[in-house]
């Protein structure tokens, strides 16, 4: 794809000619990406820099240095990066420093709104052009924000859109925050109907959040931060998912953070997690659980467990059980199973299972002695499940 990146050349088991007659076919091979490419890095933001730093760009912009406490106030309490709005600045060359300072960095491309109105999905171009999206969702009890932490993803699994698409590059700290801020604006602002508070964040849309590790965390840091240093969400309504970088998760957990970690399985056995998750090769099932177990004692937090249900691929009864067994294994009572009906990507053989195959997976997984529930399916007449809109748009 892209032969300038550094890829992982470890074994991938799902090449083609592998796989038996009956077995999932897997037509793609795409390498593992972990490095980024170096290209097109957007304008530097407030967002990106430490208090310090803001001051001095805010000096070097040619203002005295208590302004950057006046523009992190607008950016991250307001909600704003309107000039017009910032009448405690000078009026004189105020669209140049609020410029210099706030850039813009996304600008909308669409967005588009169904579940009557409780999803909306916008598609953002970055600077540089680069296509990202990310989807606001309703429900009776919060507002939840799903962001992109990379342009495209570079860990290939083969029934994630995004992931068949390769990276394109990581995000900057405030590219992330960006999202958040305008997600924040526009629920503030009544775009899902009444005028609501974004109260939770999952870094689950376009991306490996732990790929692209050090922008993640301090975008984390600030999506966190009580106002005006940050958005003021609580750290609980974060969640974090991976496909299991063992390395990462083990940083992670000595942040101290109270983020919630998702872990994307999919399934419990190395077999069948090599092909859908391809970094498998790297980082076991039984490495990847031992991880998330260690996150789960330093945070005293449940894990949640993501598994894409597969027809006839991961739904058997008998990986319910394994499931379920391995979880218990591993995590004891500190796990939760989230399943998630596949959103099939366009030209794909693959499918969701029949509900009666389903609700059977949850009972088994349940009566394993591990909590299940199944993820709701927003967004999926406006193909905002997985990477799906940008991918469309890319053409
Ligand atoms: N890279 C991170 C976050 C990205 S996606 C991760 O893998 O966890 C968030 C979740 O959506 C992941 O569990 C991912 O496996 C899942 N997903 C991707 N494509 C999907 C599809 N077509 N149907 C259902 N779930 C999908």
């Amino acid at each position: 794809m892209h032969p300038t990146l550094r890829t992982f050349t470890g074994p991938l088991r799902w090449e083609e000619g592998r796989a038996g007659e009956n077995d999932p076919v897997m037509t793609k091979s795409l390498p593992l990406i972990f490095t980024a490419p170096r290209r097109g890095r957007p304008p530097t933001h407030l967002a990106d820099l430490g208090p310090q730093a803001r001051r001095d760009a805010v000096v070097a912009a040619g203002a005295p240095a208590f302004r950057a406490d006046q523009l992190a106030r607008h950016y991250f309490t307001n909600l704003t990066r309107d000039p017009a709005q910032m009448t405690d600045l000078p009026a004189a060359g105020r669209v140049e420093f609020v410029d210099a300072l706030l850039p813009e960095l996304l600008t909308e491309v669409r967005s588009i709104s169904c579940d009557d109105g409780d999803t909306r999905k916008t598609l953002w171009r970055a600077h540089d052009g680069t296509l990202i999206e990310s989807v606001l969702m309703r429900y009776p009890e919060r507002i939840t924000l799903c962001v992109s932490s990379q342009a495209g993803c570079g860990m290939a699994c083969p029934f994630c859109a995004t992931g068949q698409g390769g990276l394109d590059r990581n995000l900057s700290t405030a590219e992330i925050v960006d999202q958040v801020r305008l997600a924040a604006a526009a629920a503030r602002d009544g775009a899902l109907g009444a005028p609501g508070r974004l109260s939770n964040v999952v870094f689950m849309g376009m991306g490996e959040p732990l790929a692209n590790y050090n922008r993640v965390l301090a975008a984390v840091r600030l999506i966190t931060a009580p106002a005006p240093q940050g958005l003021g969400i609580s750290a609980r309504s974060v969640t974090v998912s991976t496909v299991g970088l063992v390395p990462a998760i083990e940083r992670l957990t000595r942040e101290n953070l109270q983020v919630r970690l998702a872990v994307s399985l999919h399934t419990p056995d190395d077999e069948l997690r090599d092909t859908l998750v391809p970094v498998n090769d790297r980082w076991k099932v039984d490495e990847v659980l031992a991880a998330a177990r260690g996150y789960a004692d330093a945070t005293g937090r449940r894990v949640s467990i993501e598994y894409a249900l597969i027809r006839d691929v991961n739904d058997q009864p008998w990986r319910a059980d394994l499931l379920a067994a391995t979880l218990r294994r591993h995590l004891g009572r500190l796990v939760h199973v989230n399943l998630i009906p596949l959103n099939p990507t366009p030209g794909s053989q693959w499918d969701a299972s029949p509900r009666p195959v389903q609700d059977e997976f949850v009972r088994r997984v349940r009566a394993g002695g591990v909590a299940c529930t199944v993820r709701d399916t927003r967004g999926q007449e406006i193909a905002a499940a997985c990477g799906q809109l940008a991918a469309a748009s890319k053409g």
